[in-house]
């Protein structure tokens, strides 16, 4: 697919935007703030290194991998030598936050033009390659100057994708390529970066691995909390690996984009990144099923699969359609949601059918995202099994007060001795009467060492 993608700053970013560019017209790049949620980078990045040693021009035969280039013209001079590690230095940070965004190992591939000699600088040589547009001239060259110029050059070979560091005002833009560079129409697949830093720069080539833009969906509003909305703020990728990124299912897909757009994606099965492997420490992670955290394989009206329900008077289906078929009437992320209607005496209990493996003695926090519009109540419920399948005990949060919003609603408890396996309920309490409510973005996080925040 071919999408250009810009850089698309909100309103409320417009005057911080302004004074950051706000440098003499003929500056050379603009300097950008690193993100430091939710928490600080490290003051220096681990050093990824060279993934693969090739011609930047021909590359042929190469294993897929990221070509970083520095763009330079005559307006603003060349300033590789005191741009070279900057430069290296954000790439390794990028590198850093798609590992640091989960509990799974995931780095980038680079490409470099020789064989390093060990050195921080002589590897920052190797990897960012200089190149000037000759077309590029003050005040302002588009990124499509600077793609005319690389793909003459021959920056299009269909194993790169190219991660460009403008040194002059230009655009911050990318093509999405999820599976090959080289696309037909052009020949090259880009991410031209011209403010510095790893939130915008992660950004960008974040739309080249194939990631939209993280509104939450479907429902309208904004998801501030991530590098494909608040990059100025937020260096992580899809905490709720429900948007763009799931490596713990990379055969998953996800809509990137707002009905009625149907393009879906997975960014961690980019040829362009190493194959994901659990278990390191990250911000999120995750025990469920992209199945179990979406109820996207499941046709509106009917029973989710990997669901099970129980409560005489009450039913879950997934919520059904109301005019477009195939969409949920009401839903948070994807085009779906689950619905319980309850009603009659019994307690209605809505369960994830299978019941992720435990430890003793480690932490579990159930994350799902509620609505109703009844002021109603809800509780998340852990239940620990034994390895003989036996119910041991449950631990049931306090009472959540039902909103017409996604508000995200969170619970955690530890597995007590003799825990093998947890079972995620989602409850009302009896004598509410008559209601209905959905559900949606569940996901089940271990705590040991860290799990994300969340109420
Ligand atoms: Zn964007």
């Amino acid at each position: 697919m071919l999408r250009l993608r810009h850089l698309a700053w909100p309103a409320v970013l417009t005057a911080a935007a302004v004074m950051a560019a706000g440098a003499p017209a003929y500056a050379h790049h603009r300097g950008g703030s690193e993100p430091t949620l939710p928490y600080a980078q490290p003051a220096t990045p681990p050093k990824r290194g060279c993934t693969t040693v090739a011609n930047p021009t021909a590359p042929t035969g190469s294993t897929p991998a990221v070509e970083v280039i520095y763009a330079w013209h005559d307006g603003d001079g060349n300033h590789y030598e005191e741009s070279v590690e900057q430069i290296a230095r954000i790439v390794d940070r990028i590198d850093w936050l798609i590992d640091e965004s989960t509990n799974y190992d995931q780095h980038l591939k680079l490409s470099c033009r020789y064989a390093d000699n060990g050195t921080y600088a002589d590897y920052a040589h190797a990897l960012v390659v200089p190149e000037k547009i000759e077309a590029g001239a003050n005040p302002y060259t588009a990124s499509s100057t600077v793609r005319s110029d690389l793909i003459g050059t021959g920056y299009d070979d269909s194993n790169r994708y190219y991660l460009v560091f403008t040194d002059f005002e230009s655009d911050s833009d990318a093509y999405q390529c999820p599976t090959t560079g080289g696309n037909p129409v052009t020949g090259h697949c880009s991410a031209v970066v011209e403010l510095w830093d790893s939130g915008v720069a992660g950004h960008e080539f974040s739309h080249v691995l194939g990631a939209g833009h993280a509104w939450s969906g479907e429902s309208g509003g904004a998801y501030y909390a991530d590098i494909m909305y608040g990059w100025w703020d937020y260096w992580m990728a899809d905490q709720d690996f429900n948007t763009y990124y799931d490596p713990s299912e990379t055969t998953a897909s996800f809509y990137i984009d707002p009905y009625p757009s149907t393009t879906t994606a997975n960014i961690a099965r980019h040829p362009a990144l190493t194959t994901p492997t659990c278990c390191d420490t990250g911000f999120s992670n995750d025990l469920l099923t992209a199945q179990e955290r979406t109820a996207e394989a499941t046709a509106p009206g009917t029973a989710p699969t990997g669901f099970t329900f129980t409560g005489s008077g009450s039913s879950m289906a997934v919520t059904p359609a109301c005019g477009v078929t195939g969409v949920s009437c009401t839903y948070y992320d994807g085009r779906r949601s689950i619905q319980v209607s309850v009603g009659g005496a019994a307690q209605a209990y809505l369960a994830v059918s299978r019941r992720p493996a435990v430890t003793v003695g480690l932490t579990y926090k159930f994350f799902a995202r509620l609505r109703s519009d009844s002021a109603k109540n809800a509780r998340l419920e852990l239940g620990w099994y034994n390895s003989g399948g036996t119910l041991l005990s449950t631990s049931t949060s306090t009472d959540i007060a039902l909103t017409t919003g996604w508000e995200e609603r969170a619970f955690q408890a530890t597995a007590p001795t003799g825990a093998a396996t947890v079972r995620l309920r989602v409850t009302t309490p009896t004598g509410q009467g008559t209601f209905t409510y959905q559900v949606d973005s569940l996901l089940l996080n271990t705590c040991n060492p860290t799990c994300r925040p969340g109420v």
